[in-house]
C-alpha cells in the first residue's frame, strides 16, 4: 500500500495544479554514502550534546529519575555488548525525559584492574618496571580507551554530559570516596585480614591472577598413594571386622610437597566405601577406599584385595587420623561433597593453604590456615628442620617423599599441563597469603532483606540473585598489583604478617594528599610523610619501622562503591541496568557495600539483559571471525557493508532485547531488517509530513474539528489505543513490544488503512474543505503521537521530522518541547461498533474483487436490516454517489446504498447503464442480512482525481466543482 501511495505522491499534477499533493523536503531515503553526514548533521542541529545539560537546568522542579551507569571496563574498543547496554539505558532515559522527569544519568568507566595493567605492560620490560611507571602507562592506556568509547557512546545518541558529567574510578575524588567507605567498613568490623590460597610465583615473588598463567603441557609431576593411620576408636563396623589390626585410609595426591601442610582428610558422606585386606608381595594390611574404585586400584597397584565390608561414607563422621608427618597429632575426617569417587581413592588430602576447595573446607569448619611455604617457595622454619629452607618443587619435595616412603603404597610419575609464570616461565604453586576480606557472612542476611524492596526485571532473575548472594563464600578485596586504589594500611613490620595499622585519621590524611596531588603519592611518598609527624606521635608509631601496604583493591570494590560518588546525596538509584552476569558482579558488590554502609540497597529496580551472540548463537570472537562491529553498522566499510546509521542500530537493540533476559543474536540480516523497518516508517511519516505542508499550514492552524467523520474518529480511536499500549510497554520496560506495536500500527492502521482512504480527500477536495481539514487533523495527530512514541528509540529520525515540520521546524527539537502528557486522548471507543459493519464490507469487497483494481467497480449495498442501513448511512448519506466516506473506505467508483424500502428498485439498478456484463454478485452476512452487488463501471478515468468517475475522460463532476471554486 505504501508503494501505491508514493506512485501518487510523485505523480506530476498535469491536468490541474489544484491537486494538493504532499510536499516536503524530508528525504524519502538516505543513501549509504550520505548516512554518516546526515546523522552528524541531525545531532548537531538538534544539539544532542547539550540536551542533558538543558534538562538539568530547565526541569529542575520536576521529579528526578536516577539511572546509575554501571561503568564499562576501559580496556577495549566499543563492541555490540556496549551498544546493547548503553542504547537500552538511553531509551529508558529518553522515555523518562518525555514522561516529564528530570533525568540523572552520569556515565562512568571502570579504569583500574589487571587486564588494563597487562595491556599497558605488553610492550615494556615488565620485570624492571616499578609501580609508578606501570601506573603511568596503565593510566594512559585507560585514557585512550575511554576517549574511543566515549566518542562511540556519544555517536550512538546516548544523552549525557559527555564533556564534564562522567565519572572515572581513578579520579582523586572517586578514590578518596572509596577509601573513606573502606575505612567505614573497617571501623564497623566488616573488613578483616586472613589467609587465602592464591597462585604464587616463587620466581617473581608475587601472587598471580589466572590471566597471568601459562600452562605447560610437559610439566613433570609425581603422584603418590599414601596410607594414613585411622585412629582409634575406629568406626564400629570397621572395628568389628579388622581384628584390632591397624586400619589405614588411602589418599592420592599429585603435589606431595603439600602433605606437611595437611590439616584434614575429606570423604564423601553420600558414597559407598569399603574395608579391604590388601595383599602384596611384601605384606598384608587393612585399607579403606571408595567401593567404586576397588577394581581399578587393585589393578593399578598390582595386588590382591579381599573385600571385608561395605559401608556408607557417613560412618567417618567425628573420627580422626594420625597426621602423616606429625604422627602424634590427631587430624579430623571431614565430609565434603567435592570428593569424587571417579579417580583417586575417595579420600582427599586437604591442605587449606594450597587449594581452593581445601580452603573452603577450612572456612566452613573455621580452621586456622597452616602455611609452611614462604614467599620464595621454600619451606619455612615451621615445617621442621628436615624441610626448612628447601624448595617445595625441588629438593623439598624429594625430602618429603623420602620421609614418607614407608607409607607410600604406590608412586607414579607423569607429565601433565601445569601453570607457569607467564613472565619467568617457571612453575607456580598455590600458596596461602594474607589478604583483605569483606565479611560477607555478616552482610548476607541484611542484603537479602534489603532486596525485598528491590524489583528485578525480569522477575525470574530475582531468585538466582538471592541464591548467588547466599552462597557467596567470601570476598577477597586485596590484589598484589599496581594499577588500582591502594588499601590504605601500614604495618609495623616488613613481613606484612605483623600488626596492621588502619586508622581513620591516617585515611583522612591520605585522602587529603590524594585530593591535592593524586593517589600516585601513595607509591611516591614514604610512610612517614604520608602519615605525617603529628599522627605518628598521636598513634605512637616509630619512624623507620612503619611499612606501607602494597596491595590494591579488587576492582569490584572500586565499581561497587560508585553509588557513593555518583548518586545524589542520600538517594537511591531508580534503576541499575546491566547484563545478567552482573548478578554475581556489580549488582552484588554494590548491594553489599551499600548495605554495609547505609543499610539499604543502592537501587530500587534492577533491569537485566542477555549477551549479544552471533547469528548462530555463538559468542563473538576474533578467532571465529564473527565479530560485528557497531562502527560498521553506523558508517559502513565503503564496500560490502552499507552504512545503515545510528537509528538502525538503536532499533535493532530495542526490537531484539528479550523481555526475559535471554541472549540476543546479531547478524547482517537482522541489522538490515532493522534498517528496512525504519525505511518503511520513513515513507509513511514522510507522507504524513508532506500533507502537513506549508500550503496547508495557515488554514489548518485555524481549524478546530467540530464533527469528525466516522473513519476519522475510528482512526483517532486506533491511535489512542496504540499510544496507550505503547506507553504501557515502555512502562514495563518491554521495548521489543514497543517496536512491534509501532511497526504494526504504522504499516497496518496508518499506511494500509487510513492513508489509503484519505488520499482522495487530501489531494482532490478543496484546500479548506471541512472533510479535508478533518483528515489533516487526524494525520497531524498521528504524526505527533508516533514521533513522540518512537523518539526514545529513534531520536535522529524524530528530530529530522521535527526539522521538516512546517510549524515546528525551529522550535529547538522534540525533546525540549514535547511530552507524552501532551498527547491528546480521544474517547471514541463507541466508534468500533458503529464502524464494524463497514470495515467488514471493505474486507468482503477486497476479497471479492481480488487483485483487480477496486476503483473500477461500483458497489450496490442492500441492507435489509434498518440498523445496518443506519450504520452505513453514517458514512454515506446519499443513496448513490462517487463521493462519500464509504466510497473512500471501499475504494470503489460508486456506492449505491439501498434499504428495505428500496427492494423494488434493485432490479432496476441492475439494468443501470453504468453496469458492465461481467458483474459479480456476492452475499454478505452481518447482523441481519446485507447483499452486495459488484459491477464494473463504464465511466472513464478522471484526469484530475484518477478515479473512474468521468463520463468523457476529462474532469469528473466532483473535480469540476472543486476547480470552479
Ligand atoms: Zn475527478
Amino acid at each position: 500500500m505504501t508503494v501505491l501511495l508514493f506512485v501518487l505522491f510523485s505523480r506530476k499534477a498535469s491536468s490541474s495544479t489544484s491537486v494538493l499533493l504532499p510536499k516536503t523536503g524530508f528525504p524519502l531515503r538516505i543513501s549509504s554514502v550520505q548516512r554518516k553526514e546526515r546523522d552528524l548533521f541531525i545531532m548537531k542541529r538538534a544539539s544532542f550534546d547539550q540536551l542533558y545539560k538543558w534538562q538539568r537546568t530547565n526541569l529542575q522542579n520536576e521529579d528526578e529519575f536516577i539511572l546509575h551507569d554501571g561503568p564499562p571496563y576501559a580496556n577495549g574498543k566499543p563492541h555490540m555488548g556496549h551498544a546493547l547496554n548503553k542504547i537500552l539505558k538511553d531509551i529508558l532515559s529518553r522515555y523518562k525525559l518525555l514522561s516529564g522527569k528530570l533525568v540523572h544519568f552520569v556515565p562512568g568507566w571502570d579504569c583500574h584492574g589487571l587486564p588494563i595493567e597487562l595491556k599497558a605492560l605488553e610492550t615494556h620490560d615488565v620485570l624492571n618496571s616499578n609501580s609508578l611507571e606501570i601506573r603511568q602507562r596503565a593510566k594512559l592506556f585507560a585514557l585512550d580507551t575511554i576517549k574511543c568509547q566515549k566518542e562511540a557512546f556519544s555517536r550512538w545518541g546516548v544523552m549525557a554530559d559527555w564533556d564534564s558529567g562522567c565519572y572515572f574510578t581513578f579520579t582523586p575524588s572517586y578514590v578518596t570516596s572509596q577509601l573513606k567507605i573502606f575505612c567505614d567498613l573497617y571501623d564497623k568490623g566488616l573488613v578483616y585480614r586472613d589467609y587465602k590460597p592464591v597462585y604464587w610465583s616463587p620466581s617473581s615473588r608475587t601472587a598471580l591472577a589466572e590471566s597471568e598463567l601459562e600452562y605447560n603441557v610437559n610439566h613433570f609431576s609425581s603422584s603418590i598413594y599414601l596410607k594414613i593411620t585411622l585412629q582409634t576408636p575406629l568406626p564400629e563396623c570397621i572395628a568389628d571386622s579388622s581384628k584390632e589390626a591397624p586400619v589405614y585410609l588411602v589418599v592420592w595426591t599429585t603435589t606431595p610437597w603439600t602433605i606437611p601442610a595437611n590439616q584434614a582428610v575429606c570423604y564423601n558422606p553420600d558414597k559407598k566405601y569399603c574395608l579391604v585386606r590388601c595383599k602384596s608381595h611384601k605384606d598384608s594390611k587393612y585399607l579403606v577406599i571408595a567401593l567404586e574404585l576397588y577394581h581399578s586400584l587393585e589393578q593399578l597397584w598390582s595386588c590382591h584385595f579381599t573385600l571385608i565390608k561395605e559401608f556408607d561414607g557417613d560412618i567417618f563422621n567425628g573420627h580422626y587420623y594420625s597426621h602423616p608427618f606429625r604422627k602424634n597429632e590427631s587430624m579430623p575426617l571431614l565430609p565434603g561433597n567435592h570428593v569424587s569417587v571417579k579417580k583417586g581413592t575417595g579420600f582427599v588430602h586437604t591442605a587449606p593453604a594450597h587449594g581452593p576447595d581445601d580452603f573452603l573446607v577450612a572456612l566452613q569448619h573455621k580452621m586456622p590456615i597452616l602455611n609452611l611455604v614462604d614467599e620464595d617457595g621454600k619451606y619455612s622454619a615451621d615445617a621442621g628442620s628436615d624441610l626448612c629452607g628447601n624448595d617445595v618443587l625441588d629438593k623439598g619435595q624429594d625430602i618429603v617423599l623420602k620421609l614418607l616412603q614407608n607409607d607410600v603404597i604406590f608412586k607414579e610419575n607423569f607429565t601433565h599441563s601445569y601453570p607457569y609464570d607467564w613472565r619467568t616461565k617457571l612453575p607456580v604453586i598455590l600458596r596461602a597469603s594474607l589478604q583483605w576480606f569483606i565479611d560477607t557472612d555478616k552482610l548476607k542476611t541484611k542484603s537479602i532483606e534489603a532486596m525485598k524492596d528491590v524489583s528485578v526485571v525480569p522477575e525470574n532473575f530475582e531468585k538466582p540473585m538471592l541464591t548467588q548472594l547466599a552462597t557467596r563464600p567470601y570476598w577477597c578485596i586485596s590484589r598484589q598489583r599496581s594499577w588500582g586504589v591502594p588499601i590504605p594500611v601500614f604495618y609495623r613490620s616488613l613481613s606484612h604478617t605483623k600488626e596492621a595499622i588502619l586508622h581513620r585519621d591516617i585515611v583522612e590524611k591520605v585522602c587529603k594528599i590524594t585530593l591535592e596531588k593524586g593517589i600516585d603519592q601513595w607509591w611516591r611518598m614514604s610512610p612517614e610523610d604520608l602519615i605525617g609527624e603529628e599522627l605518628i606521635k598521636k598513634l605512637d608509631l616509630i619512624p623507620g619501622q612503619i611499612f606501607k601496604g602494597m596491595d590494591i583493591m579488587d576492582i569490584w570494590f572500586d565499581s561497587g562503591v560508585s553509588w557513593n560518588s555518583v548518586l545524589p546525596q542520600g538517594k537511591q538509584a531508580d534503576f541499575y541496568l546491566e547484563g545478567i552476569d552482573q548478578f554475581g558482579g556489580w549488582f552484588q558488590s554494590s548491594l553489599l557495600t551499600s548495605v554495609a554502609s547505609s543499610g539499604h540497597a543502592p537501587y530500587k529496580n534492577i533491569f537485566v539483559h542477555g549477551f549479544v551472540l552471533d547469528h548462530e548463537g555463538r559468542k563473538m570472537s576474533k578467532s571465529l571471525g564473527n565479530v560485528i562491529d557497531p562502527h560498521l553498522i553506523l558508517d559502513g566499510d565503503g564496500k560490502k557493508q552499507p552504512a545503515v546509521g545510528i537509528d538502525a542500530l538503536r532499533w535493532w537493540v530495542a526490537s531484539h532485547v528479550s523481555a526475559n533476559g535471554g541472549n540476543i543474536s546479531v547478524g547482517i540480516h537482522s541489522i538490515q531488517q532493522a534498517s528496512e523497518d525504519i525505511q518503511k516508517m520513513r515513507s509513511v511519516l514522510r507522507f504524513l509530513l508532506g500533507n502537513l505542508n506549508a500550503v496547508t499550514c495557515s488554514q489548518f492552524k485555524q481549524f478546530s474539528p467540530t464533527t469528525l467523520g466516522l473513519t476519522d474518529q475510528y482512526m483517532l480511536h486506533l491511535l489512542s489505543e496504540f499510544a496507550e499500549n505503547a506507553l504501557s510497554a515502555y512502562q514495563e520496560m518491554n521495548f521489543r513490544k514497543v517496536t512491534s506495536l509501532v511497526s504494526a500500527f504504522i504499516n497496518t492502521s496508518v499506511s494500509a488503512f487510513y492513508c489509503s482512504i484519505v488520499k482522495h480527500r487530501l489531494y482532490c477536495h478543496s484546500l479548506t474543505s471541512e472533510d479535508r481539514l478533518s483528515a489533516l487533523f487526524v494525520l497531524s495527530e498521528i504524526l505527533d503521537q508516533i514521533t513522540l512514541i518512537i523518539a526514545p528509540i529513534l531520536p535522529h529520525l524524530t528530530e529530522e521530522i521535527e526539522m521538516h515540520h512546517p510549524w515546528r521546524a525551529d522550535n529547538g527539537g522534540l525533546f525540549r518541547n514535547r511530552k507524552f502528557a501532551d498527547m491528546k486522548k480521544s474517547d471514541f471507543s463507541d466508534v468500533v461498533d458503529r464502524i464494524h459493519p463497514s470495515l467488514s464490507l471493505r474486507q468482503s469487497v477486497n476479497k471479492a474483487i481480488g487483485r483487480l483494481n477496486t476503483q473500477e467497480w461500483n458497489v450496490e449495498i442492500s441492507a435489509f436490516d434498518s440498523r445496518d442501513l443506519h450504520l452505513l448511512q453514517m458514512l454515506q448519506s446519499e443513496k448513490k454517489t462517487h463521493d462519500s466516506a464509504l466510497c473512500d473506505l471501499l475504494q470503489v467508483s460508486m456506492v449505491t446504498l439501498l434499504g428495505k424500502n428500496d427492494e423494488d428498485s434493485i432490479a432496476k439498478e441492475l439494468d443501470n447503464s453504468n453496469v458492465d456484463d461481467s458483474f459479480t454478485k456476492i452475499e454478505f452476512q452481518h447482523f441481519g442480512q446485507i447483499q452486495i452487488t459488484l459491477s464494473k463501471t463504464k465511466l472513464a478515468l478522471c484526469s484530475r482525481c484518477r478515479r473512474y468517475t468521468s463520463s468523457d475522460g476529462n474532469l469528473c463532476c466532483s473535480c469540476l466543482k472543486v476547480c470552479s471554486l
